[in-house]
């Protein structure tokens, strides 16, 4: 069976001399391991357009249980990823995040719109890296079912208050007055705007928010522990990007 659809390469392995194997997150059929034949000869144009991040036009075909792909034509290769360290770092770290949520056969429509969308935004320098980080980690938590409740404070319903309290095992703020525990996260009330933002907006406005180059690395904390906490995985990738940040 053949399928036309468009992906973008998440993870590529040479197999021997000629072939490769490719992890490809695809419109139509979700995320899908595929060969593609002869990849490595110089002249085969497929191998250009089938390298890592590249977003490509595919024709997919199923013989059994093997994917191979035997056509591809590139749309966007996102060049500027490659020749900047910390950018490929939170790349391959977003790659790794969709490689472990997404399944064969499903419709990944959104998934691939925010994964585009991250890259085309860190490649072209439009935003600070961290905040590219913080809103694909805190809306592909939305996408795949982990929205959480940030609307008002759980207990009394009160919206603002100048630190809002986080839970983050939960979803869960609490306003100053209602607060329990102090082992919640305090988030300043700027901060919760940001993260109501990047959760509730249409995703046309998620990139468009501006805010202090201080204030970042807390939005970026706080959306990486809210990920982890809810996948209990460990991303190799990520600990390279701190790694490399530090
Ligand atoms: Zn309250």
């Amino acid at each position: 069976m053949r399928t036309n659809t468009d992906g973008l390469i998440l993870k590529e392995q040479n197999i021997g001399e000629k072939d490769k194997l490719v992890t490809v997150l695809t419109r139509h059929n979700g995320l899908v391991r595929a060969f593609v034949r002869g990849a490595k000869s110089v002249k085969n144009r497929k191998n250009s357009s089938t390298g890592m991040f590249c977003y490509s036009k595919i024709s997919l075909y199923k013989n059994k249980e093997t994917y191979i792909i035997d056509e591809a034509e590139p749309i966007e290769l996102f060049f500027s990823l490659r020749t900047d360290l910390e950018k490929l770092a939170l790349a391959q770290y977003f790659a790794e995040i969709i490689i472990s949520l997404v399944q064969e056969d499903e419709s990944a429509e959104e998934y691939l719109r925010l994964i585009l969308n991250s890259l085309y935004f860190l490649a072209n320098s439009k935003l600070p890296n961290e905040q590219i980080k913080a809103i694909t980690e805190m809306r592909i938590m939305c996408i795949a079912g982990f929205m959480p409740d940030l609307t008002a404070c759980e207990r009394c319903g009160t919206e603002d208050t100048n630190t809002m309290y986080f839970d983050i095992e939960d979803g869960i703020l609490y306003c100053e007055n209602c607060v329990a525990t102090d082992l919640l996260y305090p988030l300043d009330i700027g901060l919760v705007k940001a993260l109501r933002h990047i959760a509730f907006s249409d995703f046309e406005k998620i990139y468009s928010f501006r805010m202090e180059d201080y204030a970042l690395p807390d939005l970026s904390y706080i959306t990486e522990k809210y990920l982890l906490s809810k996948l209990q995985k460990n991303f190799k990738t990520l600990a390279f990007y701190k790694e490399i940040t530090k």
